[in-house]
């Protein structure tokens, strides 16, 4: 696992204070606890930019069908300036390395999605839009996990979202050294046991891009980078204990023939209390790990799936 991933964040959320009205956003789990194991790098489109703080606040509207960032105030047309400035970011922050974004929810430029969009000319409005910086954000970038600071709120998707960052991140180091058909294919193997805990068709699925990429010819970094968006686009959905226990069970029957039977049977038993919602993840998984590492089978297949990073392991305790 490498060291410290980095992290895009709204800047207003890290307690800068870049909002409209003068004052931050802070997230507290971000600036308190997150950033003690990841590296925070802030960004406000709006100042980005030249809009001042405090400034008037922006808002999208519908024009010719197409969607617009304006001024509130004044309603000067700010989305070309946006679109530019979140290009250029865009662009900056993936040669920066960075594994994922976190993202203000409500906000025209940032929100991800329910933001209000007015038809022009017209009162009402929908609920249906994207913040402009973050359009183009995870238009150019559909292989880097994206969600709202709302979300992070809710131990489960804290959780399943740092799980997909550090899944990009161990993909950007192997990417290092350049792509080659082997290397994606070893990638994919030795993350078998994630894919089965959070996404299991993902598994089947992404084994067989992979060989009809290969085999229309295409280049391996191309394979890697569609490898990745169709990664991140079905670890979009938030996984069950199911699919979790499930892949504990793998590895038990791995270990199996080095435990004793009174063990296999402690395992089991806790691996399904889990499943019915009577021990948190990190029960099971903390008691996997000893019995793992005691057989001397803490190969990377099975560490990648039973050893979370300490961030993580805080948020298991509640999932
Ligand atoms: S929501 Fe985005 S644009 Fe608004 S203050 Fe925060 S970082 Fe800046």
């Amino acid at each position: 696992m490498p060291t410290r991933p980095k992290l895009g964040v709204s800047a207003c959320l890290l307690g800068q204070k870049v909002r409209h009205n003068g004052e931050h956003a802070e997230a507290r789990n971000l600036t308190e606890s997150w950033s003690r194991h990841l590296d925070l790098v802030g960004v406000c489109p709006e100042v980005g930019i030249g809009m001042t703080t405090p400034r008037a606040t922006t808002r999208l509207v519908k024009r010719d069908g197409r969607i617009h960032l304006l001024d509130s105030n004044n309603n000067t047309d700010l989305s070309q300036d946006m679109i530019d400035y979140a290009e250029l970011q865009s662009d900056a922050l993936t040669k920066a390395g960075i594994c994922g974004f976190v993202f203000k929810s409500g906000s025209a430029s940032c929100g991800l999605e329910r933001i209000k969009v007015t038809e022009e000319g017209q009162i009402e409005a929908s609920n249906d839009g994207t913040g402009l910086f973050a359009l183009v954000f995870t238009t150019l970038n559909p292989h880097i996990p994206v969600i709202e600071e709302v979300s992070l709120s809710d131990p489960l998707q804290a959780e399943h979202f740092l799980a997909r960052v550090e899944f990009f991140s161990l993909w950007l180091e192997e990417a290092r050294g350049g792509w080659t058909a082997n290397k994606i294919a070893q990638f994919h193997d030795s993350n078998k046991l994630f894919f089965i805990s959070r996404s299991p068709n993902a598994k089947r699925n992404l084994g067989r891009l992979i060989a009809q990429a290969f085999d229309r010819g295409d280049h391996p970094e191309n394979v890697a980078f569609e490898y990745m968006a169709a990664a991140q686009k079905s670890l979009n959905v938030l996984t069950k204990p199911g699919p979790i226990a499930h892949a504990m069970e793998r590895v038990l029957g791995r270990i199996s023939p080095s435990l004793s039977g009174d063990e296999r049977q402690e395992l089991l038993g806790v691996i399904n209390e889990y499943r019915r919602g009577l021990q948190p993840r990190s029960a099971p998984l903390t008691l996997l790990r000893t019995h793992v590492r005691n057989c001397g089978m803490d190969n990377e297949t099975h560490a990648r799936f039973i050893t979370p990073t300490p961030l993580r392991l805080d948020l298991l305790a509640n999932v």
